[in-house]
C-alpha cells in the first residue's frame, strides 16, 4: 500500500520517492515509455494563479495553461465551490434511459446562450476525443435519416489533432499516431494551411486559397455523394499553432456549402476565448454545423467535453424514430457540468473574456511579434492568446535551426529550466498562456522566452 499524503512542505526525500514510484508504476500518455521507466519526469505537486510547483518546489510560469485547458489559471474558488457543492448534492447520476440532472440541463442552457446562434443542442462527453467520436456517430446518423447512407467519408487535414481514441486519431493527421493504429477506412486527409512550410513563392492569401481548394479537389476525387463532413480546428493547435491565412476559411465555407458537406469546427483548444472570441469559428466567420468542445469548458478542473449540434442537424436527428445508440456512463456528469457552469459564468460575467479580447490578447500579440526581430525567429504566428515562434538558422532560406526539431526542443528545455513552461512542436516553440496573466507577467514570459532563444542561437546558430 502506498501512503498518498501530499508532500507538504516539499522535501528532497519526498520528491525522490514520488519520482521513483511514478517511474515504476505509472504509464504516461504520449511518452517514450522506456525512457520514462529509466529516468522519470517532473512531478507537479500544486498550482496557483498561473504557476505550477513541482515536487522540489520549483516554481514554473505555465505558458501552456496546463494542456491548453486552464484558461483561467489554477486559482478559481467559484469553480471549486461549484464542484464541491454538486458532489454534496448529487455526486452522480446518468443521462441514459430518459434521465437528466439539473447541472447538465443548466450547462446545456448556458452553452446555448454563449454559442454562435443556431446552436441549441449539446451532447456531453468526458473528453475531446470522445466528442469527435460522437461527431462521426451524429453525422452518419444524420445522413442515414436523410436517406443518403452512402455519405460516409470524413475529410480532415495532415497534422491535425482530434484526439487519441482510434476514431479520433484516424480523424487526426499526426503521422506518429497513424504509424501505431489501423485507422478508419472512411477518413481522408488534405494539406494543412501552413504557409511558412508549404507556401513557396505564394503570398499567404494566395496560398490560403490553394490550401482550401485541396478540399474541393479531394471531394471531386472521392465523389460528392460519398463525402459526409470536413473536420478542422480553426487554428491547428497541437500541430504547431498553424494560423491560417485570412483567405482560407471563407473558401472552405464556400466549398462545404456548395457540396452538401457538413463542416465540423473542432474547438477543443480554440473554444471558450482562446482566439479572442467565445469560439474560433466566430474569429474566422465560419458557419459550422457541429462544434467539438472540451478543455476550457470546465477550465480543466473536471473532465468534460461535448458536441454542439446546430439546428440544421438537430432538426433531423431529433425528429426521427429510433434510439441514438451512443453515449458514455459519465455523459452529463453533474460535477463536471457544475464546473462548466461556473467557468462560463466567470468568462461571461466577470469580464475576463472581454479583457482578454480587448487588452491582454493584443498586448500578448504585440510582445510576441517583437520576437520576429530575433536572429533565429523565422515567423511569429499569433491570434488571441495563442502564439508560435518558428525557429530557423537562416531567415531567407528558412533553413531550420536544428535537425528533427532539435533546435526547438533545446529552446523549450532552456525555457522550462528558467521557469517558463512552453512546448516544442516540430521547429516551433508554442505558447498559450492563461487569460488571467497581468501585462507584467506577459513581460516575464517574453523575457524568459528571449533568454531561451538566445541560448538556442548560441548552441545552433
Ligand atoms: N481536439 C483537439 C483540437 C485537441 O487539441 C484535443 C486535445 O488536445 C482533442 C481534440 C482531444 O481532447 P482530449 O484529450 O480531451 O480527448
Amino acid at each position: 500500500m502506498t501512503n498518498r499524503k501530499p508532500l507538504q512542505p516539499a522535501t528532497a526525500d519526498g520528491a525522490n520517492k514520488l519520482h521513483n514510484l511514478d517511474r515504476l508504476h505509472h504509464l504516461h500518455p504520449f511518452t517514450d515509455l522506456q525512457q520514462y521507466a529509466n529516468k522519470g519526469g517532473r512531478v507537479v505537486s500544486r498550482a496557483e494563479h498561473i504557476y505550477i510547483f513541482d515536487a522540489t518546489d520549483k516554481k514554473i510560469m505555465d505558458g501552456m495553461s496546463g494542456l491548453w485547458c486552464c484558461n483561467l489559471g489554477y486559482s478559481q474558488p467559484t469553480i471549486v465551490a461549484a464542484i464541491t457543492e454538486q458532489l454534496q448534492t448529487l455526486p452522480y447520476y446518468n443521462s441514459f434511459f430518459n434521465c437528466s440532472n439539473e447541472a447538465a440541463i443548466t450547462l446545456a442552457a448556458e452553452l446555448a446562450d454563449v454559442m454562435p446562434s443556431g446552436f441549441n443542442r449539446f451532447f456531453f462527453t468526458n473528453s475531446g476525443s470522445e466528442a469527435n467520436d460522437t461527431n462521426i456517430r451524429l453525422v452518419h446518423r444524420y445522413f442515414d435519416i436523410l436517406e443518403k447512407p452512402q455519405k460516409r467519408i470524413f475529410i480532415s487535414r495532415k497534422n491535425a489533432y482530434h484526439g487519441s481514441t482510434i476514431a479520433a486519431s484516424s480523424l487526426g493527421g499526426m503521422s506518429a499516431m497513424h504509424k501505431q493504429i489501423t485507422g478508419l477506412t472512411y477518413v481522408e486527409h488534405i494539406e494543412q494551411p501552413y504557409w511558412f512550410e508549404n507556401g513557396g513563392s505564394n503570398t499567404p492569401e494566395e496560398y490560403g486559397l490553394i490550401a482550401a481548394r485541396a478540399l474541393e479537389a479531394k471531394i471531386d476525387e472521392l465523389g460528392e455523394e460519398n463525402v459526409a463532413a470536413f473536420i478542422a480546428e480553426p487554428i491547428q493547435g497541437a500541430g504547431g499553432v498553424i494560423v491560417p491565412p485570412t483567405s482560407y476559411w471563407p473558401e472552405i465555407q464556400r466549398i462545404c456549402d456548395e457540396r452538401d458537406i457538413l463542416l465540423i469546427s473542432d474547438e477543443v483548444i480554440c473554444g471558450f476565448g482562446r482566439t479572442g472570441n467565445w469560439f474560433g469559428c466566430e474569429t474566422y466567420g465560419m458557419k459550422p454545423d457541429l462544434i467539438t468542445f472540451a478543455k476550457g469548458v470546465s477550465n480543466g478542473f473536471q473532465p468534460l467535453g461535448g458536441v454542439a449540434v446546430s439546428d440544421k442537424v438537430a432538426n433531423v436527428i431529433t425528429t426521427s424514430d429510433g434510439e441514438f445508440a451512443h453515449g458514455f456512463t459519465y455523459s452529463g456528469h453533474p460535477a463536471a457540468c457544475a464546473a462548466g457552469i461556473a467557468t462560463i459564468a466567470l468568462l461571461r460575467d466577470s469580464g475576463i473574456l472581454e479583457h482578454t479580447r480587448q487588452h491582454l490578447g493584443p498586448y500578448f500579440r504585440q510582445r510576441c511579434q517583437e520576437l520576429s526581430e530575433h536572429a533565429i525567429v523565422g515567423e511569429v504566428r499569433t491570434q488571441g492568446m495563442l502564439a508560435a515562434f518558428e525557429l530557423v538558422k537562416n531567415k531567407d532560406s528558412k533553413e531550420r535551426l536544428g535537425p528533427d526539431g532539435s533546435g526547438a526542443q533545446f529552446a523549450r528545455d532552456c525555457a522550462i529550466e528558467s521557469g517558463l513552461m512552453v512546448r516544442a512542436v516540430g521547429d516551433s516553440i508554442i505558447s498559450a498562456p492563461p487569460f488571467v496573466c497581468s501585462n507584467d507577467e506577459i513581460n516575464i514570459l517574453i523575457d524568459r522566452l528571449v533568454a531561451a532563444l538566445d541560448a538556442a542561437s548560441d548552441e545552433f546558430g
